[in-house]
Order: structure tokens, then sequence, then C-alpha cells
């Protein structure tokens, strides 16, 4: 498989997936989701409006500034941050800490800033980067999903380009190359 990184023993309990806009991390994570049920996906929190057919309390917990100012000032996130330069988003940190008790795997599907925050209350937690298998390929991704205005578009691929130059900061990446190559390098890199 498409992996390459350092293993360590044990099955990892908190698994952050981060990587470029558009890479595919939702669609990665959801199918590992199907394949192993018994993990736990973390939903989070977040001020970006939802795209059509997003769901409150499915894809995320869509909220408002204050509602967003309230979990931070009550230190229900364990991590947050603005995310290209727009919005905020937070994973709620009773999610993690119930699956972490329950012994099971939680994994968050984040940015990097937040996988830095991440690192410091769970500094054994395993960072995988979901990296595409060209720029090109990236490119065609984001338009063709057709959500975001060209100027969006080009804001994310701005920050694509620095997530993409810091990939070298995580345990593992994996290569999104088809959807089912990636989730068999992730089971074998969890150990699932
Ligand atoms: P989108 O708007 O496309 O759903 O997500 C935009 C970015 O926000 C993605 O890179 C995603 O990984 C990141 N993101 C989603 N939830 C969280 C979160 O709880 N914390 C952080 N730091 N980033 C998040």
């Amino acid at each position: 498989p498409a992996a390459r990184g350092r293993r360590r023993p044990g099955r990892p309990q908190v698994v952050v997936v981060s990587g470029p806009t558009a890479v595919g991390k939702g669609t990665v994570v959801a199918a590992l989701q199907r394949a192993h049920p018994e993990i736990v996906v973390s939903r989070s929190a977040t001020t970006r409006p939802p795209r059509p057919g997003e769901r409150d309390g499915v894809e995320y917990d869509f909220v408002d500034d204050d509602e967003f100012d309230r979990l931070v000032a009550s230190g229900g996130l364990l991590e947050w941050a603005v995310v290209h330069n727009s919005h905020r988003y937070g994973t709620p940190r009773r999610m993690v800490e119930e699956a972490v008790a329950e012994g099971r795997t939680v994994v968050l599907e984040i940015d990097m800033q937040g996988a830095r925050q991440v690192r410091e209350s769970y500094p054994r937690a395993e960072h995988i980067f979901l990296a595409p298998p060209s720029w090109a390929e990236l490119v065609r991704r984001l338009v063709g999903r057709g959500t975001e205005t060209p100027e969006q578009q080009e804001r994310r691929l701005r920050t694509a380009r620095t997530e993409l130059a810091s990939a070298g900061e995580f345990d593992a990446v994996v290569v999104n190359d088809t959807v089912e190559h990636a989730v068999e390098s992730l089971v074998e890199l969890l150990g699932l």
C-alpha cells in the first residue's frame, strides 16, 4: 500500500487525519468507519454554513459565533482553529475523552493547526497526512467538487501549498490515489 512512516507498538487510540483541501479526507475516513464500525469518528463544531446536503449533527455541529465563543470559553474544545482564513472549527473534548475512556480508537479529521494542538493533549496520538497523488489531481478534485467560488478555491489552494510542505511533521503519509488503497493503508498503519 501507498504508505510510509514509522510504526509504534500498540494500537493508537487517538488518530489525527490531516491533509489539504479536497484530498478526500471525509470520504476516506467515512469508508474506514464503514469497514471498521468499532472506531469513533469525532464530529467537529464549526461556524461555517452547511453546504447543500450537509445536516446539523451529522457532518458537523453547525454553530454561530456566540455558541463557538461559549465552547471555547468553557474549555469544551480539545483544539480549534480558523481554517482557510474564514471559519472556526473545533473538536469537542468530551467525544474524544469518552472514546479513549472506552478504549476505542477515535479519528479526528482536522487541519494542521489543530493537529499541533492535539499533540499537546495526546502526545501519543498517531498523526497521518493524507496526500493527493499529484498537485494537478488535487486541483481537479477541488474544482470538480464545485462547492467553492474561484476565490475560495484559490485561498484553499494557497493553504494546501503550505500544508503539503509540512507533511514531514506527520508520523505517516498515505497517498489517496483510490479510496480503497487509502483505507487499506490506514487499516495497516493503525493495526485495525
Ligand atoms: P470543510 O470546510 O471543507 O468541511 O473543512 C475545511 C477544513 O477544516 C478541513 O481541512 C478540515 O480538516 C478542517 N477541520 C474540520 N474540522 C476541524 C476541527 O474540528 N478542527 C480543526 N482544527 N480543523 C477542522
